[in-house]
């Protein structure tokens, strides 16, 4: 683990190493493959307390702080970023929103059922025409009496084609973005599931099309015109932990792949690690790894301390780790040659994945940006 942890996060992961190999890892070619994820690897992620891990236990959950929640998430986006992808945004996107800003009646509802596996949930904030300028969502939301009525379309929603719910992000005339929670029942409401993608193929990625849906008040997450600023920013922050995590689990997995390889694999009568070429990409990727999991690291004591900066820490982290998770994956399908190209090793399907970490949960750009602004405050020294 590398890491100093409490015997009992320890055991947390020695038991989620073991339930990756038995029950994710011999699964995840198929599901990239079908684009089909099993409905009972959802009940056995809840049966684990995986889909609520990091809540507490009168919701279900396991308790486990920012640190064990990283380790955790490290050893399920080893095995299969599509398993990784159902814990991001159920537990981490979904559930640690709806923890800090729902009310008692959402939470008790909600994620109890999302702890036990029986609804999962989405998370609707991009549109075809609003990707990082989130601010400025053209799903419409207006109140007539008590109700809410909400108009627009969500695209590249992870898990909405068979999400039984969705938080959605809105706008009313005059701009202010409210979140509400959306059943799938809920009459105007029709997802169109989306094929074709690069990675996360298993996440039964779908547009959602809102035709007049009327939404009670109940069904408000926060308060009206805290969307963006609360309830946005919240989850992508823990959205954005758990793809830091992703990015080490990728890389991690993809160098581990790449030295058995190039200890298997023979040319010129040598095996490939003894060719100083191949020497120097994986010294290169041992390294790179070894940085994105220190940053995992400190970004996790931040949030588990709650001192520092933790959110710009994590946004380093992971404008880092997904860096690294394409640099090592492609290094991977290189030292595996044409058998990198091919579906027959995991090479190019952890290529795959990783370039998706460069996009979700804001883009590699929009993390320079928020970076940047960081370092322009914390490192103007006057002397
Ligand atoms: C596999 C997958 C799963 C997803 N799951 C979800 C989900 O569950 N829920 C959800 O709401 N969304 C989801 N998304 C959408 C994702 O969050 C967006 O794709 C992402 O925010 C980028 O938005 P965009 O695609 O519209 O790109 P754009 O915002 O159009 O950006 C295009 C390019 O321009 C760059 N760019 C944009 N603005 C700037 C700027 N100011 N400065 C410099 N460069 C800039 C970007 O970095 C990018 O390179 C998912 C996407 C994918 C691919």
């Amino acid at each position: 683990m590398g890491v100093q942890v409490s015997d009992f996060t320890a055991q947390i992961i020695e038991d989620a190493i073991g339930f990756a190999n038995r029950e994710v890892r011999p699964l995840a070619a198929e599901i990239d493959s079908s684009g089909v994820f099993p409905r009972s690897l959802i009940n056995k992620m809840a049966r684990q307390g995986y889909l609520a891990a990091s809540w507490p236990k009168e919701y279900g959950g396991l308790g486990l702080n920012p640190m064990a929640y990283g380790l955790l998430t490290e050893q399920i986006g080893k095995a299969c970023s599509n398993t990784r992808a159902l814990l991001t945004v159920q537990t981490s996107l979904l559930g640690e929103t709806m923890l800090r800003f729902g009310t008692v009646a959402q939470k008790k509802t909600w994620l109890n059922q999302m702890a036990s596996g029986d609804r999962i949930g989405a998370f609707a904030l991009s549109e075809p025409n609003v990707g990082s300028d989130a601010k400025h969502v053209q799903t419409t939301y207006r109140k007539e009496g008590g109700k809410y009525i909400l108009n627009g379309i969500k695209k590249w929603i992870s898990f909405a084609a068979i999400a039984d719910f969705f938080v959605v992000v809105a706008a009313d005339e005059s701009g202010r973005v409210t979140t509400f929670i959306v059943e799938r029942e809920r009459e105007g409401v029709s997802t169109i599931p989306m094929a074709g993608m690069l990675g996360n193929r298993g996440v039964h990625i779908a547009e959602i099309r809102l035709h007049d849906v009327e939404i009670p008040a109940e069904n408000v997450l926060g308060s009206e015109g805290s969307g963006f600023t609360y309830i946005v920013s919240t989850a992508l922050d823990h959205g954005r932990y758990s793809i830091a995590w992703a990015g080490v689990a990728i890389a991690t997995e993809a160098l581990e792949a790449m030295v058995a390889y190039s200890r298997t694999r023979s040319q010129f009568g040598e095996k490939l690690h003894h060719f100083q070429l191949i020497k120097g990409i994986i010294g290169d990727a041992v390294t790179k790894v070894h940085a994105a999991r220190a940053l995992c690291l400190s970004a996790a004591q931040m949030r588990k301390d709650g001192t520092g900066d933790s959110i710009h820490e994590t946004a380093i982290a992971k404008y880092f780790a997904s860096k690294v998770a394409v640099e090592v994956t492609n290094d991977t399908v290189q030292v595996h040659g044409g058998n990198g190209v091919r579906d027959e090793y995991p090479a190019e399907r952890l290529f795959r994945e990783a370039k998706v970490l460069e996009i979700i949960e804001g883009t590699s750009q929009i993390q320079q940006q928020v970076i940047s602004q960081f370092g322009l405050r914390k490192y103007m020294v006057k002397r």
